[in-house]
């Protein structure tokens, strides 16, 4: 049964995307099957794996949200040149869901139905949310297991904060009751700062051993990877943002061990 991850913070160009890209990309190199559910109307997951503009057989992410829930999930999945790797697809229409879905039913757990018969065909669901908490950011957090949080190492990096852990708290409340962080990643760090250090000091006060022991540089690869729609992973794996993320997701994959490891009896 897959574990379901949502890539989110409401505060725009943190590294979302290419944390969601270059995760999902290097659980699959590490054999692991990997659904990446781009759900931001910029569609920016989609072209980063190099399929902008494509479609499903079913259609995008927009259909699977408005269209009727009886849909077969599977229409949505579309394969990428990565193996083991799959993605549903965005495009620009996706803005309009926002809209549409407000007077549908039980809007908040669309894409939770879309992705729950699709559960037992992966090992992760890693879902890129867009820089805002509105109806499509609150489907993901309701579709999912765990938030991961991608931090910009800057002086505003907190700014924010408190009204994303307030909406995963009331998520959780109301709709969700297994949701939880699973940690807080530090991107673009710039190492020959001494602010980067202090905010990172700062945020491992506030969030503790949430928070990841790797630390993501800002490394123009990972700038660079998406207008060859590749994510930096597989454009240059020896390049040092590519190995922060293998290290990431070697980390992510060993608390998740440790964790099912602690929980048996
Ligand atoms: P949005 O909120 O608009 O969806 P985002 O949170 O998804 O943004 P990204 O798109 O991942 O953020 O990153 C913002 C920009 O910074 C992109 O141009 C990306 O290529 C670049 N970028 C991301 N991480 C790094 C990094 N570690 N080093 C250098 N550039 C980076
Ligand atoms: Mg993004």
């Amino acid at each position: 049964m897959a574990k379901i991850i949502a890539v989110t913070n409401q505060k725009g160009g943190v590294g979302k995307t290419t944390t969601a890209i270059n995760l999902a990309a290097a659980l699959a190199i590490s054999n692991k099957n990997v659904l990446l559910v781009d759900c931001d109307p910029q569609g920016n997951a989609t072209s980063g794996v190099g399929l902008k503009g494509q479609r499903a057989p079913g259609g995008t992410v927009y259909e699977g949200l408005t269209q009727s829930p009886t849909v077969d999930s599977a229409q949505f999945v579309l394969a990428t040149a990565i193996p083991r790797l799959s993605i549903i697809p965005a495009t620009r229409d996706l803005a309009g869901a926002e809209i549409e879905l407000i007077s549908v039913d039980e809007r908040e757990r669309r894409l939770q139905k879309l992705l729950a018969p699709l559960r037992d065909r992966f090992d992760y669901i890693i879902i890129d949310s867009p820089p805002s908490l509105g109806l499509l950011t609150l489907n993901a957090l309701v579709a999912a297991d765990r938030v991961l949080i991608p931090l910009h190492c800057e002086y505003f990096a907190l700014e924010g904060l408190a009204d994303l852990v307030t909406t995963v708290r009331r998520v959780r409340a109301a709709l969700n009751p297994g949701l939880d962080i699973e940690g807080v990643l530090l991107t673009m760090n710039d190492e020959r700062t001494n602010l980067g250090q202090q905010v990172a000091r700062d945020i491992r006060e506030y969030f503790k051993e949430k928070v990841y022991t790797t630390v993501i540089p800002r490394n123009v690869r990972l700038a660079e990877a998406p207008s060859h729609g590749l994510p930096a992973v597989t454009y240059d794996a020896r390049s040092r943002g590519a190995e922060a993320y293998f290290s990431f997701a070697d980390e992510l994959l060993t608390r998740n061990q440790d964790a099912l490891a602690t929980r048996e009896p």
